[in-house]
């Protein structure tokens, strides 16, 4: 039996600052059928607050505890091995994520994060190689390739990473979907077991292929993503929202035939 969604957030409930077909009804119909959910975004940027305040603007009351990010998920993970400081290449909502369970940023660190990073530059990689080089783990805020904008593709922290990557042959710990880690987060955030929960994501390669590794039920938004990966497939394929909830009833059957 279905219990609870966990849904993505760029291409799914908004494309950069425009709302998607369908989104408001569809966390309205969630909260009225008292459905749980958490939203899981992979984005390296911002602070858990921001997602609340932006999707409060458009209509859409998610309280910052629904909203998991990896870059809350790695500060989860500091706190847990009791990494106190670390040499960031990010933006100010992942530093603020990990300060906020008390991991500081320093050059002397425990662990090496790279994140999405616009003031990329050869001094910041040099230091983070010659820290993992020492023996400190790299730590990949997520796989993604590339961070799509309104103006066209960037490079994500996977491609911001892999330079890193390569030069010290180290095998880095990625965070974000499609990893299993992040997935348990939002099934002990929810309390269901995986094959009660639907992921509803627009990338196939990270959303999908996670929630199919995991055990949850997949539903694909389609016409987003530009490029095709042919590992996995979906159980359902909708446009947006907007059709999500026109089959809510089939998506949530008990018996998949
Ligand atoms: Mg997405």
């Amino acid at each position: 039996m279905i219990k609870a969604f966990m849904v993505d957030l760029d291409g799914v409930v908004y494309k950069g600052e425009v709302i998607r077909e369908g989104a408001v009804e569809f966390f309205d119909y969630l909260v009225t059928h008292n459905i749980s959910y958490c939203v899981i975004t992979n984005h390296s940027s911002f602070h858990r607050r921001y997602y609340s305040e932006k999707l409060n603007r458009m209509g859409i009351n998610v309280p910052v505890e629904r909203i998991l990010s990896s870059p809350y998920e790695m500060a989860l993970r500091t706190k847990e091995l009791g990494y106190k400081r670390a040499y960031v290449i990010g933006r100010d909502g992942l530093i603020e994520e990990l300060k906020e369970v008390g991991c500081s940023v320093s050059d002397d660190p425990d662990v090496v994060i790279v994140g999405y990073d616009e003031d990329y530059n050869f001094q910041k990689i040099t230091k983070a190689i010659r820290a993992v080089l020492d023996g400190k783990p790299l730590w990949i805020v997520n796989p993604d390739r590339l961070l799509p904008k309104e103006d066209g593709f960037y490079p994500d922290s996977g491609s911001l990473g892999a330079s890193i990557v390569y030069a010290t042959a180290v095998q880095p710990v990625y965070f974000g979907k499609p990893n299993e880690h992040i997935f348990r987060r939002a099934f002990d955030l929810l309390g269901v077991k995986p094959e009660e929960t639907v992921m509803i994501g627009d990338t196939l390669e990270t959303d999908i292929l996670g929630a199919k590794q995991v055990g949850a039920r997949a539903v694909y938004i389609s016409g987003v993503e530009k490029r095709g990966y042919n590992g996995v497939s979906p159980d359902y394929s909708f446009e947006n929202l907007k059709e999500v909830l026109r089959n809510i009833e089939k998506i949530m059957e008990v018996d998949q035939g």
